[in-house]
């Protein structure tokens, strides 16, 4: 009996791999196009790291003039959740990195590995034909006792060698056990041995040996589903994927990766595996964690409000530490339309992943807003997490003006860095939220009676809403001329015991009254916005 028996007994009613390799031809592509993909797994949880990964390889994608792609990795069926497809797509489309191609879109799917198991099999079938795949026939208990026996013999463990008792098994043998109704899976017949190396070329890591695999991998587990190493390589074959682009935890599945490329006559794509996204503790750093760093979610950032632009704008920063110079020179220009990316540049090990500093750039990123973008994305925020706030914006043509403060000019103001601030940043310019403020905390002029002084004589003899700034100004200067207090800090400066104070000094209790707070932006432009009837309110 023949293994092409033995092959039809496992894999019956299978398309030969000619239709797979027909059906999904050579993509025709520029030359240098790059075909990138993400690959993740829909548990639920969708970290950061999820968008840094497509981030990197839609850009290469789009400077390359290649294809991005999403796959879903779906064959842990145990880690598998409803909805998860969905809210990783979704998440791509919320960041716009959306795919060339994915679930439901393009022509080389399914996009989705459930929806391939006839594919896996076809070419599981080809292996076993060849002989170099085989069924196993040993139970847990059987591979238990062989795990015990390598650790007692100090030898590595798992399936292989002289350990993978099926290896060798005569074909009649296991047809017979098949035909018996004998449980089985089908496993990789690896051709390596570890005490050759394997050089290995990364993108990012360079140049790495590494001992061959000899392991007799699964590759169709017992619910018919293919294990991920082996979904993998017949996935980016049939995708035509160029440049694998993952997470670094799967270096050393890389020899593996390699041989199952080679052994079912595929072209090996390039690799390029990235360090993890890390954060400082203490003294030293650590993954990202998903149990420990809400960071780590990408719900964490909608939550907060943090722009989406503000957290991709990080994460090229992360990837490509000259992105952060380009960036000051070209704060105008669309990161992914004229950014060069370079994977080169990439770390080799983790990456430091600090909130600080990407609420710094989230500042910067909004500070390039205009009044009406900041307004539409801190409603919406609003809408769903921040009632109050939603309420305060309702008032529309009022809180533009408001956010439109030192906006859209050469030097903008910079003091928002997520939407769960905006709140907070302007209530002071909202009757009823200004009526609240109680504690009014005066401060290089705290006596009552001059503040009293200062206010009344500002309000009766100087204050005018149809001033421009220059005369809102002069007339300030003057109002701290006549009191006592010198016009230019200067002035003051230079002869102190002459003086009161300084015309700074009088602006602050003017500020301090109007808005209850030290720091504002523009003063003038806050006066000009709550306008003379409001002003002089909260003045007398
Ligand atoms: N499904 C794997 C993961 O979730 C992807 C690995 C790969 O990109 O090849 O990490």
């Amino acid at each position: 009996m023949d293994r092409k028996e033995l092959a039809d007994l496992i894999f019956p009613d299978i398309k030969d791999v000619s239709y797979y390799e027909e059906k999904y031809p050579e993509r025709e592509l520029k030359e240098g196009a790059q075909v990138v993909r993400v690959a993740p797994s829909p548990t639920g949880f969708i970290h950061v790291g999820g968008i840094f990964q497509g981030l990197i390889a839609k850009k290469i994608a789009k400077q390359t003039n290649g294809i991005f792609f999403v796959r879903i990795e779906d064959t842990d069926q145990k880690r598998k959740i409803e909805n998860g497809t969905e809210e990783i797509l979704n998440a791509y489309k919320d960041y716009d990195l959306y795919p060339d191609e994915t679930v439901g879109k393009g022509n080389y799917g399914p996009y989705i590995q459930s929806e391939r198991k006839e594919i896996y099999k076809a070419y599981a079938k080809k292996l076993v034909e060849e002989g170099n795949a085989y069924p196993c026939f040993c139970s847990t208990e059987e591979l238990d006792k062989i795990r015990e026996n390598q650790t007692k013999a100090q030898e590595r463990t798992g399936y292989f060698g002289k350990w993978a008792k099926c290896r060798n098994m005569p074909v009649d043998m296991a047809i017979e056990k098949i035909k018996n109704g004998d449980p089985y899976i089908v496993r990789f017949k690896s051709p390596g041995n570890p005490d050759k190396k394997i050089k290995i070329k990364d993108v990012i890591k360079g140049g790495i040996d590494m001992p061959e695999n000899d392991q007799d991998i699964v590759i169709i587990k017992s619910d018919g589903l293919p294990t991920y190493h082996f979904a993998h390589a017949i996935d980016d074959h049939l995708m035509h994927t160029t440049l694998v682009t993952r997470s670094d935890e799967w270096l050393s599945s890389v020899p593996l990766h390699i041989q199952l490329f080679q052994v079912l006559g595929f072209k090996v794509p390039k690799f390029a595996h990235t360090a993890p996204l890390e954060k400082a503790e203490a003294e030293s750093r650590r993954k990202l964690s998903k149990r420990k760093d809400p960071e780590a979610a990408v719900s964490y950032y909608t939550e907060e409000g943090i722009p989406k632009e503000a957290l991709k704008e990080y994460l090229m920063n992360i990837a490509n530490s000259n992105f952060e110079i380009w960036r000051k020179q070209n704060p105008d220009k669309d990161m992914m339309e004229d950014f060069e990316f370079n994977l080169n540049k990439m770390g080799v090990s983790g990456a430091l992943f600090d909130t600080v500093k990407l609420l710094d750039v989230a500042k910067g990123v909004i500070s390039r807003f205009t009044a009406q973008e900041v307004y539409d994305f801190a409603y919406t925020w609003a809408e769903r997490y921040d009632q109050e706030l939603k309420e305060m914006l309702d008032n529309k043509e009022y809180s533009l003006k408001v956010l439109g403060i030192e906006r859209e000019n050469a030097k903008p103001r910079k003091d928002i860095s997520k939407w769960s601030e905006v709140k907070d940043n302007i209530s002071y310019m909202y009757k009823d939220k200004f009526a609240n403020v109680k504690d009014f905390e005066y401060q290089k002029i705290t006596d009552k009676d001059e503040i009293k002084k200062i206010v009344t004589e500002y309000i009766n003899n100087y204050y005018s809403i149809n001033d421009d700034k220059q005369t809102w100004f002069d007339k300030m200067k003057d109002l701290a001329e006549k009191l006592g207090y010198a016009r230019e800090v200067k002035e003051y400066k230079s002869n102190p015991e002459d003086y009161k104070g300084h015309v700074g000094d009088i602006s602050t209790v003017i500020r301090i009254t109007l808005t209850g707070r030290a720091n504002t932006p523009d003063l003038y432009e806050i006066m000009q916005v709550l306008g003379e009837k409001e002003v002089k309110e909260r003045l007398s």
